[in-house]
């Protein structure tokens, strides 16, 4: 199965909030490991999710 990167930046979105099922983490493993762009996007998402955590926790 191979992802677009389209579904590909939707599932990082979604894994954010959610658990993804296991078809869904192979798929989008499988997704970044040969596209740059979409690995490039998770790590900015997983960036900002920490920075908005820190900023509610010192509030
Ligand atoms: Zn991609």
């Amino acid at each position: 199965m191979i992802l677009s990167c389209k579904e590909a930046s939707h599932l990082v979105s979604e894994g954010l909030d959610r658990r993804l099922g296991l078809a869904e983490r192979v798929a989008l493993r499988l997704h970044l490991a040969i596209c740059d762009g979409c690995s490039h996007f998770r790590k900015q998402m997983l960036f900002l999710r920490k920075a908005m955590r820190r900023l509610a926790e010192s509030d």
